[in-house]
């Protein structure tokens, strides 16, 4: 910097000098400090020109990212954008691939001047490095980003010569992640120094971030996708993919539409182990279903030469099917229903008990009945209530028989249901007499009818095993239980007082009503809102709720035992005739099924009704005999010392008006 002369007069003392010395250096002090505060505000400017454009560039490439779904083609665009503004000769995009083990060049490229870097182009373009080696084999190890300042000095660079021909001096490769994993690598070269590393680092990780943001998305929509169409416990398809793939298989079909079945598998007793070891045990119990599934898939597969193509799925709580396509013969299917079925018969672990699953399988082929792959799901859904109806372990294949029995079956539910709705049943009551003497009514045994408004009365035995297998028994019991008691109030309040015993109502239970767990309250209802005295009341059980919860049944015999309620074990010697149910079960009165009573002339049968009687009468129980229906059979009874029975000789069931005059005639004899 050069001095300014500053001239003194002649006169000046040496004082003066000084002064004028001493102002001079304050000067230039003062000029020095305000090129300084020039210098840093213009570099404040720059800095803050160029934040400004690294914004905007990566303002743009957000944009573009957030539009694109195209991974490669918003790499493309932010090569290019970071080149353009970054002053870059050459940007280059390398996936990630072989889990990670390998870097490929995929094409995807910006040059400013492509002639001038022609060779340089080439190779980078396509190549392949593994993990480790070159610019992006290192980043790949790595996982930062890897700087190269002067070419010429790096020989481990692959393109080194290449580069150089092309005049490129510096480079850097930077790693593009998708959370943990790195997902490409992208690589920037100059022809001039690299200044300013930070800012050139800063710039371009938060573009990669941006990039990888669109992959990030697109794992995202595609989780959702596959959720959307899966099971998340068993990670198999669920009804939405299955049903997509029915319906696509059934459009490949051939003219005939022969080659495709479907079955339904459903898992017998999942509920009871659900409902006694909880949902986690069942949960882990279909885990453990799905993958031997899988494996019997495989197998079939396998020994099927790899014909066809099997998808598996779970459509409801232990509802499972599989979609078979391309069959390779018309047995296929029940051949893996069998493997099936193989598969489930190892016990599994359930807490610390060893638990069977097995499984009911119903199937059905496809055929040129079909019009829509439905209706083909729907008849292997029907073989499978088929199966479930024989027992456990079993498999059902569709057949038209099979069909109208069970339309026929749905038609009759569904007439019992417009029964229900429309009052449509009725009770018939058949009395009840003690046999010796002078025969005297003691009740009657209410018995239900229904009134078909075209088929007339039909008898119970025709529609309650339906109403039984639908559940429906629930509400038809439920009317029998209020319409015998008011039936049987009514009676009660037309007798005069002090005509002697009023007569009893004996009224049949189903087991499903019985174990209904509401079914004491319900009968507690009835007696209170009937008023009718409830040792007036029988109930008749056969020997079935017992077969199905002892425990439980006794406990409700007693219950409503203690509330003065009689109960009688109906059809005895026809079930199981467990002497350990009628030892330990609170039972008032034993019938004795009408089928030993007519064959009471065999002597075995009569050698049975006596033990029955001698049993009766150790356990303090009264007995009356179903089904008598001539004098005879009422004469073999009393001399046996049986107390009371019913049948034809003695009254047939009547409607409520007829069989209840029979009270009035017997005060009239
Ligand atoms: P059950 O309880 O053993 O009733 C006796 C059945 O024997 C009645 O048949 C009755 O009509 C019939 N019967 C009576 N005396 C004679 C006879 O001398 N000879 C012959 N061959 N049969 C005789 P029904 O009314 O057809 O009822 C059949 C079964 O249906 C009943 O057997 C009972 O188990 C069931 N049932 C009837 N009504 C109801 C009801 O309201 N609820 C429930 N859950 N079951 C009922
Ligand atoms: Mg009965
Ligand atoms: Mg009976």
């Amino acid at each position: 910097m050069k001095h300014e002369a500053f001239p003194l007069p002649l006169d000046a003392t040496p004082a003066d000098a000084q002064t004028v010395e001493k102002l001079r250096r304050l000067l230039e002090q003062e000029r020095r400090a305000r090129r300084d505060a020039e210098a840093i505000a213009e570099r404040g400017l720059r800095e803050l020109y160029e934040s400004q454009v690294r914004l905007a560039l990566l303002q743009r490439i957000t944009d573009f990212a957030n539009q694109s779904n195209d991974f490669g083609a918003v790499l493309d665009m932010a090569l290019k954008e970071i080149c353009v503004h970054m002053g870059w000769d050459f940007a280059n995009a390398i996936r990630v691939a072989e889990g990670g083990r390998e870097a490929v060049a995929c094409n995807t490229w910006y040059a400013a001047d492509p002639k001038r870097l022609f060779p340089f182009v080439e190779v980078s373009r396509e190549f392949t490095v593994p993990r480790g080696e070159g610019l992006p084999g290192r980043v790949l190890r790595d996982d930062h980003p890897h700087w190269i300042d002067d070419i010429a000095d790096e020989a481990w660079f692959h393109r080194r010569r290449e580069a150089l021909q092309a005049k490129l001096l510096s480079a850097c490769a930077f790693p593009i992640s998708v959370g943990e994993e790195m997902v490409a690598i992208i690589e920037f070269f100059s022809s001039k120094p690299m200044v300013d590393k930070d800012n050139i680092l800063l710039t371009i990780t938060q573009a990669g971030t941006q990039v990888g943001r669109v992959i990030e998305r697109e794992r995202a929509r595609a989780a959702l996708l596959h959720d959307a169409l899966h099971d998340a416990m068993t990670g198999l398809p669920n009804r939405v993919l299955l049903d997509e793939r029915c319906r696509a298989a059934f459009q490949h079909l051939p003219a005939d539409r022969t080659g495709l079945a479907i079955m339904v598998i459903d898992l017998d007793g999942f509920k009871a182990i659900n409902d006694k070891y909880g949902h986690h045990a069942g949960d882990a119990l279909l885990v453990d279903v799905t993958g031997r599934f899988e494996a019997a898939i495989v197998a079939f597969q396998q020994s099927s030469g790899r014909a066809g193509h099997a998808t598996l799925a779970r459509v409801g709580g232990d509802e499972f099917v599989v979609l078979l396509d391309g069959l390779p013969d018309p047995e296929a299917a029940e051949r893996l229903a069998a493997l099936l079925h193989d598969v489930l018969r190892a016990p599994t672990q359930v807490d610390n008990d060893l638990v069977n699953a097995g499984a009911s399988i119903g199937i059905a082929y496809s055929g040129p009945v079909y019009d829509d792959v439905e209706q083909i799901r729907r008849d292997a859904d029907l073989a499978m209530y088929e199966a479930k109806g024989e027992g456990s372990g079993r498999t059902v294949t569709f057949t038209d028989a099979l069909g109208t029995e069970a339309r026929n079956r749905m038609a009759l539910e569904r007439e019992l249901r417009e029964a229900i709705r429309d009052k449509q049943f009725v009770l018939f009551y058949q009395p009840i007499f003690a046999l010796g003497g002078d025969r005297r009514l003691m009740g009657y045994e209410a018995l239900i009818r229904w009134q078909h408004p075209t088929r007339g009365l039909i008898d119970p035995g025709a529609f309650l095993p339906a109403a039984e297998e639908s559940g429906l028994i629930v509400f038809i019991g439920d009317w029998v239980l209020r319409q015998a008691c008011t039936a049987l109030a009514r009676l009660h309040a037309r007798m005069p007082k002090g005509s002697g015993e009023p007569p009893f109502i004996s009224i049949n239970i189903a087991p499903q009503q019985f174990l209904q767990p509401s079914f004491a309250q319900q009968i507690q209802r009835v007696l209170a809102e009937t008023g009718v005295p409830p040792d007036c009341v029988r109930l008749e059980v056969t020997e079935g709720v017992a077969i199905i919860d002892a425990d439980r049944t006794r406990q409700v015999l007693e219950e409503i035992r203690d509330w003065g309620v009689r109960t009688s074990l109906d059809d005895f010697g026809t079930g199981y005739s467990s002497l350990s149910y009628l030892q330990n079960l609170p039972f008032d009165t034993l019938k004795i099924d009408r089928s030993f009573v007519a064959s009471i002339d065999d002597p075995k049968s009569r050698n049975i009704v006596r033990a029955i009687l001698d049993l009766a009468g150790s356990l303090n129980l009264s007995v009356v005999a179903e089904g008598i229906e001539s004098q005879d059979q009422g004469r073999t009874l009393i001399e046996m010392g049986c107390e009371y029975g019913q049948g034809f000789h003695l009254g047939v069931p009547l409607d409520e008006k007829a069989a209840f005059a029979l009270v009035d005639e017997r005060r009239a004899a």
